[in-house]
């Protein structure tokens, strides 16, 4: 078996290896750090969790050992899609750089300009950065990348995925033709294809799995039910995850866990909710100040925070050993995605649980996924409690009115009102046991169903209709006691006067009269 002694390592990057307390190096470190210390392009196919940080910076301190930095142009650049993971190669490289004098920049959002000036003025071994963040220093500029000699881009799907590619191209352009690029990405989309085929000079492919697989470490299933209606499903959904938290740690499997929704917002609301209901949780997503990401990261990975509520972009990449869960609070809708997202569990060769909560509408990504890591994943049931918890409270809370509304308002569950389902629904049932929520969800006919005063415009409905498209005259006639016939006792002046000719009238009156019923000659 190959250890790191083994792979001509800089002695000194080797002490640092060992004192990390590792000597066996991973698959994509084995066969990515040889062709890497003799200057060779690398395209590195792997997946966070592999060892693919190291696998790159360990031959970089190896080979920047020799030379001296000048002010203002960096000798090597790491480009990362975000922050968070921008700060943990900045941290690998303090790890296994700690026996060297190399000199490091971090150039990511959030941190003030001048400081990062300062350093990059005073001339950096390693300058790790965010792509928008170089190229705003660059134009500002404070930066020359004429000096690069080893340029490594880290996690280049998700870049893609950001929107950044055009930002890649264009700082490969403005380094130098000559430099070693050491590329890494979990997928191998055709445009990134493109950009290695126009980038990279002959690389070596280096590829530890199998594309977009999940490790086998990792123990996948997806919680699937149909919720009671899609208004409600968020909630539903929250009800779900809490029992599989109860459960999976009552069976002394989950001790910490990182939740992923795919839209900020749900972020935010599903860690609320957590807290509320008495879990340690925190969010994290890019709305989220730096500093509060960076304090809600390491708290996560201290244990000191239990749960960690995420999205895409702020999760990726991240190394936090010792994740026992990955929960999946909506199916990722980018296939890869998943794969990422279960990859910050069962790292490093050890075993984690990945539990994806799927709702009838998002059965369609769940089978994308399927294809995209060939592997049928396997359906349970939500746990115990979680559901019928909440599909039984609705029927005691009509339990306690009538019958006739029970039966009612049943039927309005199938389709329940948005108030219903965004009211918390443990307090409606202890504090309202006629709950707003039904009363106005009252059918509108109720009133009508009700038993009518005036019995002869129910059973003439053509009257009843005429005498509202009047302005309702009728209901005023209600008010006024019983019905006056035509022009009651008074008869006007005009009435009596006697008609010159009678006959046309008639004629008209008649021929109506057929044409309604064709009963002219019967009457005859
Ligand atoms: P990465 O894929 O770079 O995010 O690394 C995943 C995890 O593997 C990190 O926690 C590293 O500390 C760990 N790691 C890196 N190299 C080794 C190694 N040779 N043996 C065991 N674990 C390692």
């Amino acid at each position: 078996m190959t250890k790191f002694i083994d792979l001509n390592l800089d002695p000194k990057v080797l002490d640092a290896i060992i004192e990390a307390g590792y000597d066996t190096p991973t698959p994509i470190q084995e066969q990515a750090i040889p062709h890497a210390l003799m200057a060779k392009d690398v395209l590195g196919i792997a997946q966070t969790g592999t060892g693919k940080t190291a696998a790159f910076t360990l031959p970089m301190i190896s080979i920047l050992a020799q030379g001296r930095a000048r002010a203002r142009m960096p000798r090597s650049l790491v480009l990362c899609p975000t922050r968070e993971l921008a700060a943990q190669v900045a941290e690998n490289f303090e790890i296994y750089g700690k026996y060297h004098k190399l000199t490091m920049a971090l150039l990511i959002g959030g941190v003030s300009f001048k400081d990062q000036d300062k350093l990059i003025d005073r001339g950096v071994d390693v300058l790790i950065a965010t792509p928008g963040r170089l190229i705003d220093h660059f134009e500002r500029g404070k930066l020359m990348l004429t000096g690069i000699e080893i340029m490594v881009v880290d996690e280049a799907d998700r870049m893609l995925d950001m929107g950044f590619i055009p930002d890649i191209e264009r700082i490969f352009k403005l380094t130098p033709f000559t430099r070693q690029t050491l590329f890494f990405s979990a997928t191998m989309p055709p445009e990134i294809t493109r950009l290695t085929q126009e980038f990279l000079h002959n690389p070596t492919r280096v590829e530890v799995a199998r594309q977009s697989t999940a490790s086998d470490t990792i123990t996948q299933k997806v919680v699937s039910w149909k919720a009671a209606s899609k208004e409600g499903s968020d909630k539903e959904k929250r009800d779900v995850l809490r029992g599989l938290i109860d459960a999976e740690a009552a069976a002394e499997k989950l001790t910490n866990a990182i939740i992923f929704c795919n839209r900020k917002s749900n972020v935010d609301i599903v860690a609320k909710s957590l807290t509320k209901h008495g879990y340690n949780a925190a969010a994290i997503h890019g709305d989220l100040d730096q500093k509060v990401r960076m304090r809600t990261l390491d708290g996560f990975r201290s244990g000191d925070i239990k749960i960690l509520c995420a999205s895409d972009v702020a999760a990726r990449g991240l190394d936090i050993p010792n994740v026992s869960h990955v929960i999946n609070f909506d199916v990722p809708i980018h296939s890869e995605d998943y794969v990422h997202r279960i990859g910050r569990t069962g790292r490093a060769g050890r075993t984690g649980d990945s539990l994806t909560l799927c709702l009838p509408y998002e059965e369609k990504y769940l089978e994308k996924i399927e294809e995209l890591i060939e592997t049928k994943i396997e359906r349970i049931d939500p746990p115990e409690g979680a559901i019928r918890e909440q599909r039984a409270r609705r029927p005691r809370r009509d339990d306690e009115n009538s019958d006739k509304p029970r039966r009612n308002s049943r039927r309005r569950n199938e389709k329940p009102a948005e108030t219903q389902e965004t009211a918390p629904t443990a307090e409606v049932v202890e504090a309202a046991p006629t709950p707003k929520a039904e009363v106005q969800a009252q059918p509108q006919p109720q009133p009508q169903s009700k038993p009518q005063p005036e019995a002869p415009r129910q059973q003439n409905n053509s009257n009843e209709n005429r005498n509202r498209g009047r302005g309702g005259r009728g209901r005023r006639r209600d008010d006024l006691g019983p019905p006056v016939l035509g022009l009651g006792d008074h008869v006007p002046a005009f009435l009596n006067i006697p008609l010159p000719e009678l006959k046309a009238p008639k004629r008209k009156s008649a021929d109506v009269e057929e044409a309604v019923d064709g009963s002219d000659d019967e009457a005859a």
